[in-house]
């Protein structure tokens, strides 16, 4: 006995039927283990991500890093940052340690956590469409056809320190609709590792610093001395050195007062920087006297300089708090580091340098005061 037809048809239905299925099926799969392989690239370039700006050592390598990779691993058309900088601390002494800002035209600054737009209470990433006039603050030179933008805190310890702007030419790319789970993961490594990275900047100024003058100090000019020798002498040029030592400054602080005697350093300092390059270096030495470290310089260059520092603060008064009026001046010794220095070792010659400086200035002291005497 045959099967009814009917048996047999709707069997070899369901077997097309289910080649069909299957197919699909495996489309579906194919899509989705391409997403998968997709999404575990992002995960890795943002991982690469993470252990570079994690890894950045410095203030402008850390910003740097972030301009530079996270468009391309984000796929983004602008990225801009806001740090809050309350009496600008941040910028100053990033500026003092040398940071050309005009490399970085998308690290920007607010006075007030409260100028980034977000609720203090409780800040959130803002995903929204860009409005120029909205968003102009953060996004200063827009690219063209920007389309939205996702503003996200970066937060250290529920304080607000800045903001993350990203932006993308794509209308869908960041909306409300959209998890900031993953934003808020990439914001919360930049906050600590801007904080880090700032701090530790902090930290280097400050230890190489002198607070009442504002330039350098001891510890940085014995550094950069050690340094500039050794430069010096494989690129062979001169350097040289100055002792300068306000005269009777004794006198001054019994006469003014404390106080006043420090605001007499102060413009010491300031007059002396004003007769220098870039390239030399300041530093207060202790008490009332400064170092100036003059590169590429011999010692009849440096004697011109000395004399026109020692000029500049006795040729004009000083001008005092309540109108108290001060004639100040100062001796100079200067050193110049010789040829023969090349064949001992960097320390030894660094002091050798600073001694000569020093007999020279006492040469100074010596012979009258308000002069520079050159070592020979
Ligand atoms: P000379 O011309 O021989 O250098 O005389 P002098 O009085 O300047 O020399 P001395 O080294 O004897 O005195 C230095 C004075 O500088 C003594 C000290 O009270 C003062 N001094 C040191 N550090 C500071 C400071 O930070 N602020 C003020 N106002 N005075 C200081
Ligand atoms: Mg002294
Ligand atoms: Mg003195």
């Amino acid at each position: 006995m045959h099967p009814p037809d009917a048996a047999v048809s709707p069997h070899t239905y369901d077997q097309r039927d289910l080649v069909a299925e299957n197919e699909a099926l495996r489309a579906q799969v194919g899509y989705v283990m391409e997403q998968a392989q997709r999404n575990h690239e992002i995960m890795c370039r943002h991982q690469a991500f993470d252990l570079e700006i994690v890894g950045a050592s410095n203030f402008p390598q850390l910003v740097g890093t972030i301009f530079r990779l996270l468009p391309v691993i984000s796929d983004l058309d602008s990225v801009t940052l806001v740090l809050v900088d309350t009496d600008a601390d941040i910028y100053t002494v990033m500026h003092k340690l040398g940071i050309d800002f005009e490399t970085l035209p998308d690290l920007l600054f607010c006075e007030h956590a409260v100028e980034l737009g977000f609720d203090l209470e409780r800040a959130r990433p803002r995903l929204e469409p860009y409005a120029h006039a909205e968003h102009r603050s953060m996004f200063p030179h827009p690219p063209a056809g920007l389309q939205s933008v996702a503003l996200v805190p970066l937060l250290r310890n529920k304080r607000l320190i800045g903001s993350l702007n990203l932006g993308s030419r794509d209308i869908e790319r960041f909306t409300p609709a959209l998890g900031t789970d993953f934003v808020e993961h990439m914001a919360s490594i930049i906050a600590i590792c801007l904080e880090n990275v700032i701090s530790n900047e902090m930290l280097k100024y400050i230890g190489l610093t002198d607070p009442l003058t504002g330039i350098y100090n001891r510890r940085y000019i014995d550094r950069r001395l050690v340094e500039e020798i050794a430069r010096a002498r494989r690129q062979d040029y001169r350097i040289s050195f100055m002792f300068i030592d306000v005269d009777h400054f004794k006198q001054v602080n019994d006469s003014i007062g404390h106080q006043a005697g420090d605001d007499v350093l102060r413009e010491v300092a300031a007059r002396i920087k004003m007769e220098l390059r870039l390239s030399d270096a300041l530093a207060r030495f202790g008490g009332e006297e400064f170092v100036v470290l003059l590169i590429d310089a011999d010692l009849a260059a440096a004697a011109i300089v000395a004399d026109r520092i020692r000029a500049g603060v006795a040729d004009k008064p000083f001008d005092l708090a309540g109108g108290q009026c001060l004639d100040v001046s100062v001796s100079i010794g200067v050193a110049v580091l010789d040829d023969y220095a090349r064949d001992h070792a960097i320390e030894g010659v660094a002091q050798q340098l600073v001694a000569s400086a020093d007999a020279a200035l006492y040469q100074a002291k010596e012979t009258g005061r308000n002069r520079v005497v050159t070592a020979e």
